[in-house]
């Protein structure tokens, strides 16, 4: 794994340069923002993807242009789905990266049932919170 990346990748939202999260969650890698809060998710093994098909895409939902930017990867636009009709998720249409705004983490963490996450026993969420928890201390 390189630890350095020549494009650093940029908040969707802030457009600040996002930082490296290690949650010690195989197959994913995770980018925080400092300045919001937000995490960006690489799923690589696809995990996410199948995650987010389970839940029907919310109709005509896009992004308003100013306010929300381009996957930080691929640059392309980033859609929102609403994931068990509580926590917003910005996903790419490209890549199977996805946006997760600080305000949606602990829905989602709180909101999606153990049986959901049998692809995630460890409680990925939890771990995800737990790191941005060492960010940011409260
Ligand atoms: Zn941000
Ligand atoms: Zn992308």
């Amino acid at each position: 794994m390189t630890a350095y990346r020549q494009n650093q990748p940029l908040c969707p939202t802030c457009s600040q340069p996002l930082e490296s999260l290690d949650t010690h969650a195989p197959q994913a890698v995770v980018d925080i923002c400092k300045q919001c809060g937000g995490v960006w998710l690489d799923w690589e093994d696809g995990d996410f993807t199948d995650l987010a098909r389970q839940i029907p895409p919310v109709a005509g939902r896009t992004i308003a242009r100013g306010g929300l930017g381009d996957c930080p990867r691929c640059n392309k636009e980033l859609i929102v789905e609403v994931f068990r009709d509580v926590a917003e998720v910005l996903r790419c249409s490209e890549c199977a990266g996805a946006f997760v705004p600080y305000a949606s983490i602990g829905k989602l963490s709180e909101c999606t049932p153990a049986a959901d996450m049998v692809e995630q026993p460890k409680g990925f969420w939890a771990r995800v919170i737990g790191a941005l928890k060492t960010k940011f201390p409260t």
